[in-house]
């Protein structure tokens, strides 16, 4: 492969995905904007025109931030390969730290890290403090992102330093095959923090309270012995510090698994709603559906660092994308930036095999729970957080891990 050949393969895939995204997102928006007038008939007396509109309206300032960030993302690519921005970053960090050595990759990381927040932090700010507040959905306060930022950044330089200590040092020293042996220390690291995040992360971040409310609980436990599920507590959390938007989901492995629901959750569902979206978390699990993601979350990144490992020893791989510094912590990061339009055509095969699952859980609630008792939840899900019911088809196609609500709502009804 030469220099030439690398730039155009770069700039060509570059330039196509965004056109892609590009073209979808104004599909969406057009789509959305033409049945803004009317609440689709499925939807009639369940959902008013006025949160029909305020959901399209929702949809469309989220497409117009997803065009800015797309913007953004591109001209940062480009600043930092083509541009030679990653190579003045390479020369900095040589004024501190011998370039021969594992704390100059490991500097250069955190170098980056801390110019690419910099990067996004005007539309981190826009996204949470204008357009989640416009639409009422944003309780974050300024000095909770304040303090979540620095316990987030505490976090990552505790964990991530150690860990990318060992995985440059396994790629000085196990020859040719140290792509193979990144790969298993980057998924035991992945299935380890599966472990370690519900029990000693996430409570850094949000309070856990057993679920108090014991008609609900009865409830719940009924639900749970008719499905032959095991858990070891049930427990809300204070999701509504953060957002509006509510959710529900288990954690853990084996006999450690736990029940979560968001606060915002049980505020906005009753009982009957309640055990219905539950009965929907249960059938992923019986259905193995996260099992079947790690594994295949294995496979391609295994797939992947054996292209890593082949691309290491190309010099064309660093002249090609702007870099005259090849080093372990670089071909990392080089990767990590372009990998993005390389992966882009998996987006619609990931996306579809998520709606089946999301099917077949849903096949589960309505056999283990009420299927119209899920019907009845979702519509109030998706009046709450103001979410589209009218996508444009071929960008759902490509991008939604969950049926369009028409679809799936009709599904459920003709299981009922
Ligand atoms: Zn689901």
């Amino acid at each position: 492969m030469t220099q030439l050949t690398m730039t155009a393969l770069f700039l060509l895939s570059l330039f196509l995905s965004s056109c892609i995204r590009l073209w979808l997102n104004l599909r969406q928006a057009s789509c959305v904007l033409a049945h803004r007038a009317s609440v689709p008939e499925a939807f009639a007396g369940d959902i008013d025109l006025a949160a029909h509109q305020k959901a399209a309206d929702y949809t469309l300032a989220k497409g117009r931030y997803s065009r800015y960030d797309l913007a953004m993302g591109l001209i940062w690519v480009l600043l930092l390969t083509l541009g030679g921005g990653l190579q003045l970053m390479h020369d900095t960090v040589s004024h501190v730290f011998d370039a021969a050595g594992l704390w100059h990759g490991i500097a250069l990381f955190g170098l980056l890290s801390v110019a690419g927040f910099v990067w996004e932090l005007p539309g981190t700010l826009y996204y949470t403090f204008v357009l989640e507040a416009r639409f009422g959905f944003n309780k974050t306060t300024p000095a909770l992102f304040l303090t979540d930022l620095i316990k987030s950044t505490l976090i990552g330089v505790l964990i991530g330093t150690p860990l990318l200590w060992c995985v440059l040092w396994l790629m000085r020293s196990m020859g040719s095959y140290w792509w193979i042996w990144t790969w298993g220390v980057l998924i035991a690291f992945n299935l380890a923090a599966m472990l370690i995040y519900p029990v000693f992360i996430a409570p850094l971040f949000n309070k856990f309270e057993p679920l108090r409310d014991e008609a609900l609980a009865a409830r719940v436990r009924g639900l749970l012995d008719r499905c032959g599920f095991r858990a070891k507590g049930l427990f809300v959390m204070d999701g509504s510090r953060r957002s509006g938007h509510g959710n529900a989901y288990f954690t853990g492995f084996g006999a450690a698994k736990r029940i979560v629901f968001y606060d915002t959750l049980l505020e906005a569902l009753n009982a009957d709603e309640v055990e219905a979206v539950l009965a929907h978390e249960l059938g992923h699990f019986k259905h193995r559906h996260i099992v079947q993601r790690v594994a295949v979350f294995a496979l391609l990144s295994f797939l992947l660092f054996a292209l890593l490992g082949w691309l290491s020893q190309q010099g064309a791989f660093f002249s090609g994308l702007g870099v005259s510094s090849q080093g372990d912590a670089m071909t990392l990061i080089l990767f990590s930036l372009v990998l993005s339009p390389f992966t882009f055509p998996l987006t619609p095969l990931m996306s579809y095999w998520s709606r089946k699952h999301e099917f077949e859980a849903d096949a589960y609630a309505a056999a283990h729970a009420r299927a119209e008792n899920l019907v009845s939840a979702l519509v109030k899900l998706y009046r709450d957080n103001a979410s589209t019911l009218t996508p444009d088809p071929l960008h759902s196609l490509f991008y939604d891990s969950h049926p369009p609500a028409s679809i799936r709502i009709a599904h459920l009804r003709s299981a009922a």
